[in-house]
């Protein structure tokens, strides 16, 4: 008798043939597990092309709504070409699994170095943030919405380069001013406007950047709560943690190291002076592009060009490149 685990391999041959380029692969190591895909590194025979291969078995896709997903993600992706974009080489099928062939992120994605190293440096979230911005901006001028952007999807290769991945949740705006109203799933920094079925476009994928940019900064996602209930809750409130919202307002009025941790912002509240503490890791750039990205209206959110200018950019070192150390501790401010 053979395990479950052993039987599910058989479902997935060693060797993977593409009758339509006549391309043969073999598989390696795998890689990791998603809702549907198993991805495994695979190479090329001819080529000794190294991919990532995602493979998804069609006993998962018995939903007609999986298979128009699966098909979704697919024809947007592989119509995508940019550095900072998983890049899509092919995909075909056999009677058993459908086939991804795309270009391997080998340092895995941003989830796995946040899972390490909590909140990053301010030059290391500059670096990263910047490279998100490009990818996204190209996403954007071809009338993508990712609606999903979320640090398991942000992908690394050996040189710490980010490359947008995963198009499950994307879609394509069809007309100047379209706004989607449904969207199958759950997107990991949802939107409130996609929470109150207000109709939705490219402003969630901002939304979601500041999300990120919150989460590598500080150490914690910023609605974070036990329930999903209660982070919709906040959500919709817009009330995110630690006081930034509010010490947003201090942004012009002075503030005090306290400690190597925290810093304090005073809002003076009319007559009442307000001390909030920060992580004194965000300076006033970081905390007023944070701001930006996560109003509640859609409308007021910067472009992700408006972004790029920011002074967030230009008020710190900016590196040219990370070691591979980053990955697991921080880099010497020295
Ligand atoms: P799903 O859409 O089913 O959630 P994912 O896109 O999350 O699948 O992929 C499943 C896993 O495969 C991920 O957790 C990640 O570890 C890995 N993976 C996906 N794409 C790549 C890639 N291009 N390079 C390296 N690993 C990848």
């Amino acid at each position: 008798m053979t395990s479950i685990k052993e039987d599910e391999k058989k479902e997935i041959p060693e060797i993977i043939h593409d009758p339509q380029t006549n391309s043969t692969y073999q598989r390696l190591r795998f890689f990791g597990k998603g809702g549907f895909a198993k991805c495994y590194e695979i190479q090329d025979i001819a080529t000794n092309q190294i991919y990532a291969g995602k493979i998804v078995s069609k006993k998962l896709m018995v939903k007609s709504s999986q298979k128009e997903k699966m098909s979704q993600e697919i024809s947007i992706h592989r119509s995508l070409q940019h550095k900072h974009v998983v890049g899509f080489h092919s995909f075909f099928e056999d009677s058993l699994n459908i086939y991804i062939v795309l270009e391997l992120c080998k340092r895995r994605s941003m989830m796995e170095l946040h899972k390490r190293r909590k909140a990053i440096t301010e030059p290391e979230t500059r670096f990263y943030m910047h490279q998100i911005l490009l990818g996204v901006q190209y996403l954007h001028s071809r009338r993508i919405i990712h609606r999903d952007l979320k640090l398991g999807n942000l992908f690394l290769d050996d040189d710490l380069h980010v490359k947008i991945g995963d198009f499950g949740l994307a879609a394509k705006i069809e007309y100047e001013g379209e706004r989607k109203r449904t969207l199958c799933g759950t997107p990991n920094y949802i939107a409130p406007e996609i929470l109150t079925r207000d109709g939705h476009s490219f402003e969630v994928d901002i939304w979601s950047l500041g999300c990120i940019m919150y989460t590598l900064m500080v150490g914690r996602p910023p609605f974070e709560t036990s329930t999903l209930r209660d982070t919709y809750k906040r959500i919709k409130q817009c009330e995110y943690r630690e006081g930034i919202s509010l010490a947003l307002q201090a942004l012009s009025g002075p503030w005090q190291e306290i400690g190597s941790r925290y810093a304090q912002a005073v809002v003076n509240n009319n007559t009442i002076n307000q001390r909030y503490r920060i992580p004194s890791s965000l300076r006033k750039p970081a905390i007023s592009m944070i701001g930006l990205q996560l109003q509640a209206k859609p409308s007021q959110r910067p472009s992700v060009d408006k972004l790029l200018q920011h002074e967030f950019f230009s008020s710190g070192i900016m590196p040219a490149a990370l070691p591979l150390s980053c990955l697991t501790t921080a880099p010497r401010t020295d």
